[in-house]
Parts: C-alpha cells; sequence; structure tokens
C-alpha cells in the first residue's frame, strides 16, 4: 500500500457496519395509500436518503384496517383526551391506532435507527397538527399524531423527523448524525466496557458541537462503570445521548470544535498552511464557507500528521460521505 493510501485508511474512523434500518410513512415512498387513493413521493427521500437508509415502509392507517380510499378523519380533544376520529364523527379510531403503533414499536422500534414521518397528518404528524373540538371544528395546530405520540412513548431512543424539516440543511444535518450514531450504539456489544467507553470517546466531538458542557455531562456517566452496574449504566447513557444529540450543532459551536481540532498539530504544520487554515476557520464563522472547507483542510492535514484520538473521531465523518451535507451548513 502507498503511502498516501495508509494515511488515507488511518483517517477513517469505524462507520457503522450496517445500513441502518428506517422507518417512512409509506405515503412518502410514492405508496398509493393515502385517504383519497394518492401518494406524497418525496425524491429526496427516496433519492438521497434512500442512497444510505434500508428503508421501511410503514402506513399506520392501512395497518388499522381503514381502507384505501377512506374518509378524511382528524384529531379531536375531548374531555381533555386526544381522540382520532372521522370527520363525520361517525368512527372513533382511536384504540385501533395505539394498538398499531404498540405492535409497531414492539417489533420495529429496537429494529430501526429513525422514522422519517408525513407532516400534518392526523396519524403521522410529528407537530403541528390540527386539532378540533369535541364537535369537530379545528381549534388550533397543537396536535402530534396518534401514531407518533404512541410509538415514541414506547421507542424514546429512535431519532424521528418529518420530511418537510429535513429540507433545513441544519435539521436535516441533526438528522443524520442521530440516525447513525444510534445505529453505531446499537453495534456495540451490551457486554463490552471497553466498547462502552470507546463509544464515549469518539463522539467527544459530535457531543462538543452540542456545547461543551454535554461530552463531560456523558462522561459522568461512564466514569468508573464496572461489570455490576454496565447496563444500568448503558441504559442512563443512551437515554442523555439522544437527547443531547436532538440539539443543533451551532456554527459556534463548530467554530470551536474546529480550534479544538486544530490545537492538536499546530505546532506540526507550517506558518502558511496555519495561516490559511486559521482564515478559512475565520470564513466559517462569518458564514462565508461552508463547513466542508475548513473540514476537507484539516482531514488533509491530518492525513499527513496522524493522531489516534483524532483518527477515531466520527466527526469528521458522522455519515456517509456521499450526502454532502455540510457543503450547506
Ligand atoms: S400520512 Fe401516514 S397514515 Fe397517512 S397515508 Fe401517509 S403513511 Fe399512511
Amino acid at each position: 500500500m502507498s503511502k498516501g493510501k495508509n494515511t488515507e485508511h488511518m483517517m477513517k474512523t469505524e462507520q457503522s457496519s450496517t445500513v441502518p434500518r428506517v422507518g417512512v410513512s409509506a405515503c412518502l415512498l410514492g405508496r398509493e395509500v393515502r385517504f383519497d387513493g394518492g401518494h406524497k413521493h418525496d425524491r429526496y427521500v427516496t433519492g438521497k436518503l434512500g442512497e444510505v437508509f434500508n428503508l421501511v415502509p410503514v402506513c399506520p392507517e392501512v395497518e388499522a384496517g381503514m381502507g384505501v380510499p377512506r374518509p378524511v378523519i382528524q384529531l379531536r380533544r375531548i374531555n381533555g383526551e386526544t381522540r382520532l376520529m372521522r370527520s363525520d364523527g361517525s368512527i372513533d379510531y382511536t384504540e385501533a391506532m395505539m394498538k398499531v403503533a404498540s405492535r409497531r414499536a414492539l417489533t420495529l422500534g429496537s429494529e430501526i435507527s429513525g422514522f422519517i414521518f408525513k407532516s400534518k397528518s392526523p396519524t403521522c404528524g410529528m407537530e403541528r397538527v390540527p386539532m378540533a373540538n369535541a364537535e369537530g371544528v379545528k381549534q388550533d395546530r397543537s396536535g402530534v399524531g396518534l401514531f407518533v405520540q404512541q410509538f415514541t412513548r414506547l421507542a424514546p431512543l429512535v431519532p424521528i423527523e418529518e420530511e418537510g424539516r429535513l429540507n433545513d440543511p441544519m435539521l436535516r444535518e441533526n438528522f443524520l448524525e442521530r440516525v447513525y450514531s444510534f445505529q453505531r450504539w446499537k453495534e456495540v456489544d451490551p457486554e463490552d466496557i471497553r466498547g462502552f467507553i470507546a463509544f464515549h470517546e469518539r463522539h467527544k466531538l459530535i457531543l462538543m458541537a452540542r456545547g461543551s458542557a454535554c461530552y463531560s455531562q456523558l462522561g459522568r456517566i461512564v466514569a468508573g462503570v464496572t461489570r455490576k452496574d454496565l447496563a444500568q449504566r448503558r441504559e442512563q447513557y443512551i437515554a442523555t445521548f439522544m437527547q443531547v444529540m436532538k440539539g443543533l450543532a451551532t456554527r459556534k459551536r463548530h467554530y470551536n470544535v474546529l480550534q479544538h481540532v486544530m490545537g492538536y498539530f499546530k505546532q506540526k504544520i507550517d506558518s502558511e498552511d496555519k495561516r490559511e487554515l486559521l482564515d478559512l476557520m475565520q470564513s466559517y464563522r462569518e458564514m462565508q464557507v461552508p463547513l466542508a472547507t475548513p473540514i476537507a483542510i484539516l482531514k488533509h492535514h491530518l492525513r499527513k500528521h496522524p493522531d489516534s484520538y483524532l483518527r477515531n473521531q466520527h466527526y469528521f465523518d458522522p455519515y456517509p460521505g456521499t450526502l454532502a451535507l455540510r457543503a450547506s451548513i
């Protein structure tokens, strides 16, 4: 192997070995399962995301036996409870939908590493779903789809997002990071203390991009872990980790991470390269270049000056590079 190829290999972190399975509202995949017999095909989901995820279609309304086509349904608030009903009020689907969501959480919840939901749906909507009163008169947009409510209650670790929000580059990057981090977590042997500690260490920069306190907060859960309390610590760790990962990695925090990384090899590069890197980092901070630009230069220097700690950081390749998401944040 040539020196170049060898150092290239050295820079690669351990990506997850399997393609993450991700649940998707079936209508987003082009399945004609909507109430009117149509679909809501989302090209980004089936195109770009279909290349890096194994997409699992789910249509809770069809699974609840509502048929296609079917009358329109809505969320109603009745005596403080959310009910899923036909808009004409003739049928209450709440129990049927709760059963579908519970069964899916049980059968699918441990297999998938994420879920992409159709927005605004009384079943699949993650937020701002129209809510009606007991008479069926629309009141506000405070609802959450009934399937989502129950599924996330029973499978709270699974990262979720809506197709519309995936158009926002920051939210898209955040979702991808959460899915791939969760996938990597699932690949750690639950009996392996070293694997547990390594997972934490390899996500240090990703966590720092959510705020410098995040890594320390999780570090306290890992510190002093023993075989006896491993299971309990793991449970506490991943619940906290997935919660922390919901926080957006802001430009300022990425800048802090870049500075931290530069500190590891600033003695190894000459003053011209250092100046170029500092200028690029500043340009990134001032929104003149995307994150991909300083990261590419850092990776170039790290290939020339390998460092075992940085080499293992998932921050540099948190998900498949083909997505090129950091070219727009
Ligand atoms: S939004 Fe959900 S329930 Fe409605 S058609 Fe799409 S997958 Fe089915």
